[in-house]
């Protein structure tokens, strides 16, 4: 037990201890642009403690115009993991050593803005006209586009993105590669009307705000890119479902400028993108990157064509401890509960084993107890020979047994001789010790088979089986001889004293009553006849 004990602690120690046992790895994320909603579920796994809960010291690293192309960041080294668009699928297609973790935005939030009045509203449209956009892969998925119409590209002005919208109010371009859910709002605002062409309307459907990181941290620590995947899966989690305390978190902390209104527009719009209720958090298809890779090199945006194999991060197949831990718990538990029960069923049954000991023990000292009182009311206490009761049911046994074996049986009935003298003499208690002397001699004389009985004050009687009338007669001669020679001494007495006995006699074989009374009838002839004397009847 006491084993167990000290297992079961040392355990529970352990288990306590795990979580605490690592300190927090330092990750660096580049986010893609300005802190806003768009990133949202980052805010809310560090404010939540998703990224310390596995482990990680997350540090978020704003991005905005002047901020490098977050993919070129990645490969140089500078940090951990980055946020960027499907578009970095054509440097895996190149060769480039980069891993997509999760794919956050199932549709790209990707659009060509233009203003109403300019009356471009097909990609059609888009042809010679000036477009303002974030240099590939950023905005790749908008080129396809026109690719993809067959427009000639070429006839377009790319002009790089100066990330202010004034130069499309203001005419400067004709088109400007917004967000749909953030440019549209500031339009909106401000009261100007635009036109919107999505990609999504001509079959260009490619994910966006994809989590990727460098083939060398995939497999040199995958267990720290799949904890960084799940919190991260965890933290957009929290955000969809608190909208307005993710608002709350981001104008506290990462955006004030950024009114309220603009923020839960963004966080509507991109719900839609996201998709939460329809698709897992995060969920990635092979077969769509391989598509999305496809569509660019169709339309001639990349040369690459290296395979796509380990593109896509896989979780390491992780050793569930829990399973193992919570089956010790459990066993651990299961024989805390089998000792307890073999504890007590082993204290019950030596309980119990002592109350049947006990009890046996009782029992034994009843039927010694019945056993004394039963030879106690058997038995005379001052000669400790058979008293009359005794003497009766030895008779009536000894009767049906001469009966049952026709054998004879004789039954001798003693007196002493004016005994009453005696006590007067020398007192009751010289008596008693005559009375003692004389059943001494009764029981030497007789054979140790003949029962010998007290049967009132001075009287006695001796029951002899299986003897005839010679033997018997030989017997009570011999009594009536030995009592008559025998000398008794006592102390208070300076003579010894000396006496007589008078013996009935008789032999029967047929009734208790006839015996009994025959012995009688014998012994008070004898008396009649002058005393010290054997009749026989
Ligand atoms: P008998 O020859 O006619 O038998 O004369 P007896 O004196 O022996 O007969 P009796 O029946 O007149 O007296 C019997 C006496 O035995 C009376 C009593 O004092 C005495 N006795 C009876 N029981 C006891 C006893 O337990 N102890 C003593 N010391 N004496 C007893
Ligand atoms: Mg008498
Ligand atoms: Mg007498």
């Amino acid at each position: 037990m006491r084993y167990f004990l000290i297992t079961f602690s040392l355990v529970t120690m352990l288990l306590w201890q795990m979580p605490f046992a690592n300190a927090a790895t330092p990750v660096t994320v580049q986010l893609r642009w300005l802190h806003q909603f768009q990133f949202a579920g980052y805010y809310q796994a560090v404010e939540q403690g998703y990224f310390a809960e596995a482990g990680l010291d997350v540090t978020l690293l704003e991005g905005g115009p002047d901020a490098l192309e977050p993919t070129d960041k990645l490969l140089r080294g500078d940090i951990d993991f980055a946020i960027t668009a499907s578009g970095v699928v054509m440097r895996r297609l190149e060769g480039k050593p980069v891993v997509a973790v999760a794919a956050l935005m199932q549709t790209s939030p990707l659009v060509w803005i233009t203003l109403k009045e300019s009356n471009i509203t097909t990609p059609q449209d888009l042809v010679g006209k000036r477009l303002m956009m974030m240099p590939p892969p950023e905005s790749a998925e908008l080129v396809t586009i026109l690719r993809k119409e067959g427009l000639p590209v070429d006839t377009v002005q790319l002009v790089p993105n100066t990330y202010r919208l004034d130069d499309l109010i203001d005419g400067k371009v004709d088109a400007y590669d917004g967000y749909i859910s953030n440019e549209p709002y500031v339009l909106n605002q401000r009261g100007v009307d635009y036109n919107l062409i999505n990609p999504r309307d001509y079959g260009v459907n490619f994910y966006s705000d994809v989590l990727v990181t460098t083939e060398d941290l995939a497999n040199s620590d995958p267990e720290l890119v799949s904890a960084m995947k799940e919190a991260v899966e965890r933290g957009w989690d929290y955000a969809f479902k608190n909208v307005d305390s993710t608002i709350d978190l981001i104008q506290a902390n990462y955006a004030p400028q950024k009114s309220r209104g603009h923020l839960r527009y963004e966080a509507e719009k991109i719900r839609q993108l996201v998709m939460p209720e329809l698709v897992q958090l995060g969920h990635m298809n092979p077969g769509r990157w391989q598509m999305i890779a496809e569509s660019y090199q169709d339309l001639n945006m990349t040369r690459g064509n290296a395979s796509l194999d380990g593109f896509i991060f896989t979780p390491p197949e992780r050793a569930d401890y829990s399973y193992i831990i919570y089956s010790l718990i459990g066993a651990l538990i299961l024989l805390a509960i089998v000792m307890f029960i073999m504890c007590r069923f082993i204290y019950l049954s030596r309980l119990l084993t002592e109350e049947i000991a006990q009890r046996r023990e009782a029992e034994k000292e009843l039927q010694e107890a019945n056993k004394a009182l039963q030879t106690l009311s058997i038995t005379d206490p001052l000669t400790n020979l058979y008293n009359r009761r005794g003497f009766t049911e030895l008779v009536n046994k000894a009767m049906s047994r001469a009966a049952r074996e026709r054998t004879e049986l004789a039954i001798l009935a003693l007196d002493l001789d004016h005994f009453k003298k005696i006590n007067d003499e020398h007192g009751h208690l010289v008596g008693d010790h005559v009375l003692v002397r004389f059943a001494e001699l009764l029981t030497t004389v007789a054979r140790p088979y003949d029962t010998v009985a007290r049967v009132g004050g001075e009287e006695f009687s001796i029951l002899i089986e299986r003897v005839d009338i010679d033997t018997a007669t030989k017997i009570a001669k011999r009594i009536r001889k030995d009592t008559e020679a025998l000398q008794i001494m006592h102390p208070d007495v300076d003579e010894p004293i000396r006496m007589t006995v008078s013996i009935g006699l008789t032999l029967n074989t047929t009734s208790v009553i006839d015996i009994w009374r025959g012995a009688d009838e014998a012994l008070y002839q004898a008396k009649n006849s002058g005393r010290n004397r054997v009749v026989v009847i």
